[in-house]
This record gives C-alpha cells, sequence and structure tokens, in this order.
C-alpha cells in the first residue's frame, strides 16, 4: 500500500522530526524488512542512534547509507521538504526557487540537491513502452532549430519517443544523443521501447534498422504528405515544445548541454505523471526512487561521465 501525505498539512505534521523521515525511509527502503547490504542477513541491532549493525556479517549500515542522502549534512525534514516543493510545483522546481523556500545559503546547495532528486527521478529498471511509440529527433539550443544538420557546437541533439494513447499522448522518453545516426537512434529506442512493438518515424534513413531489431516499422514520409511534420507525426512535436517551453520558462534557458539529461528525467518524470491527481503520489515515488539509487558527489554531478569517452576538460565547470 502506498502510504503518503496527502497535502500541505498532512505533510507538515508527518515529517517534522528527524525521526518520522528516518522511519519513513526505512519502510521504503527495506519494505520487507532490514537486509544487510552487505550479506543479505535479515537480522540486526541498534548501534547508537541511527546505526544498524547486521548479526550475521557485522557490517554497519543506516538507513541513508547507499542512496542519495548519504553523507548529507543537513537534517531529514529539509531534505523531505525539498522534496515535497519539488514534486509539488505545478511548472516544476528551480534552484533559485528552491533556495528561496529552504533559505538555503548558498544557490550551489539548491542546485547540488535538485541534481541529486533528479537522479532520482529516473526509476532504475522502468518499464519500457510498448504499443505504438512516436520516435523522432530535435535540437536544443543555438538560434536555428534546424533539423539533422551538422552536428553543430552549441546544440544539443535530443531524442524522443511517445506513445500513443488514442489520439493523445502515453509516457515517454528522452534522451540527449551523439548524432541522428543509426548508431545513436537505435540503441535509443532498444533502451526505451519494447521488442514487437511498432515503432513509427519518418522517413531518415538512420532508422530504417528498426525491422532488423524486432520492431515494426511504420514510416511517414514527410515530403510525400501535404501535412505538416508536426501534424503527421503530433505526440513527438508536442512533447518537444512542451520540453522547449518548459526549459525556457522554468529554467529561463540556462541549462547547459553537459547537464541536459537531468532536466529531460526530471521532465520525463512529470509528464508521464501528469495525469496523477495526488501530488503526494508523486512525492512517494520520488522518495522511493531516491532510496534506491546510488549516492552522487558534487564533482560526480558537475562532471556528469555518460560515456567514458567523453569526460569533460577541467575548464568546462559550469554551473547553471
Ligand atoms: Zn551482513
Amino acid at each position: 500500500m502506498e502510504d503518503h501525505p496527502r497535502n500541505l498539512t498532512e505533510f507538515e505534521a508527518r515529517f517534522s522530526s528527524e525521526e518520522t523521515c528516518r522511519e519513513y525511509l526505512f519502510r521504503l527502503r527495506w519494505p520487507d524488512g532490514f537486509r544487510c547490504p552487505g550479506c543479505g542477513c535479515g537480522k540486526s541491532w541498534p548501534l547508537r542512534k541511527v546505526l544498524l549493525q547486521c548479526a550475521a556479517c557485522g557490517r554497519q549500515t543506516s538507513v541513508t547509507a547507499g542512496t542519495i542522502f548519504q553523507d548529507t549534512r543537513s537534517p531529514l525534514p529539509v531534505w523531505f521538504r525539498a522534496m515535497w516543493w519539488v514534486t509539488t510545483q505545478k511548472t516544476g522546481a528551480s534552484a533559485l526557487g528552491l533556495q528561496r523556500v529552504l533559505g538555503l545559503n548558498r544557490y550551489e546547495t539548491a542546485w547540488t540537491w535538485l541534481h541529486k532528486m533528479r537522479r532520482a527521478m529516473v526509476r532504475p529498471g522502468r518499464d519500457l513502452l510498448a504499443g505504438t511509440v512516436e520516435v523522432d529527433e530535435s535540437y536544443w539550443g543555438g538560434l536555428n532549430e534546424g533539423r539533422r544538420g551538422r552536428n553543430l557546437k552549441n546544440k544539443a541533439l535530443i531524442a524522443v519517443a511517445a506513445q500513443e494513447d488514442g489520439r493523445g499522448i502515453g509516457r515517454i522518453r528522452m534522451k540527449r544523443i551523439e548524432d541522428a545516426s543509426s548508431e545513436s537512434l537505435l540503441p535509443f529506442v532498444e533502451e526505451c521501447i519494447e521488442p514487437g512493438s511498432v515503432v513509427h518515424t519518418d522517413g531518415w534513413p538512420a532508422y530504417s534498422g528498426l525491422a532488423k531489431e524486432g520492431y515494426v516499422h511504420q514510416v511517414t514520409v514527410v515530403s510525400r504528405h501535404k501535412q505538416s511534420a508536426s501534424e503527421l507525426m503530433p505526440r513527438v512535436h508536442r512533447v518537444m515544445s512542451l520540453l522547449k517551453r518548459w526549459l525556457l520558462g522554468t529554467h529561463q534557458g540556462a541549462v547547459s548541454h553537459k547537464h541536459l539529461d537531468y532536466y529531460l528525467d526530471a521532465f520525463t518524470f512529470r509528464f508521464n505523471r501528469r495525469k496523477s491527481k495526488s501530488r503526494g503520489k508523486l512525492f512517494y515515488r520520488l522518495v522511493q526512487q531516491a532510496v534506491a539509487v546510488d549516492p552522487a558527489t558534487y564533482k560526480m554531478i558537475v562532471h556528469p561521465v555518460t560515456e567514458p569517452k567523453k569526460i569533460p576538460k577541467p575548464q568546462d565547470i559550469g554551473v547553471t
């Protein structure tokens, strides 16, 4: 059963102390009771205030160890307030907004927290899209939002997959990709769409390998139709325009390319749960995933290493 506060009043009544927050994390991390991360044993005894010691291997752990809250110097209620705020903001959260709400002295702290939370928005092993899915790519950044030109330096290419849901949009996935080649596009499709699904693309040749990968490839060659690309593949175009509006609005366009993936995850998290009536449920999901992802240090966030060949240079550290 998903146990979460339904509104701000319930939230405040419940998560005002370190103990209640810790207890909540415990139940979400170990729903079937404690498991030692070292040996898997279920027996432990409490050690001092927050530590648990495994009865079998003696390993000491805490409910926050190995999660995004590891090594935090801030009280858990402040983290909980941050997670509540992030999930209840209608338009999504910015670092400046978070800094104001929590009264943090440093902008960098708010920025780091947001990025830590964004990492928790990607559910480890989340399920794949299925049915009929539109796939396309689009550039972000730079003055001309061109398509498939040479990969210009100040632009980032984003691949989008949007599931059909009648005439509307079901769930989506997004990822920044290197270029519009089949080496970039096919792995994106395989990462997010169930084999056997119908994948609807335009006539770009890089998609031609889809049938070989086990998909039913539906091709719409835009130049052969009277309608525009956004009419022929309305879902991916709608998602891209919503994303761009969000990046320009909430984040005022201040999104560096190397951190783009985090923003895409945050947008996807929100979009895929847009019909959920309860904001508390969103909060529940975020906390649940926060205790399921590995911790990240400030350094790891500033230098995200997605592909080993692309380690950023030291002069490239920029905080947006
Ligand atoms: Zn153990």
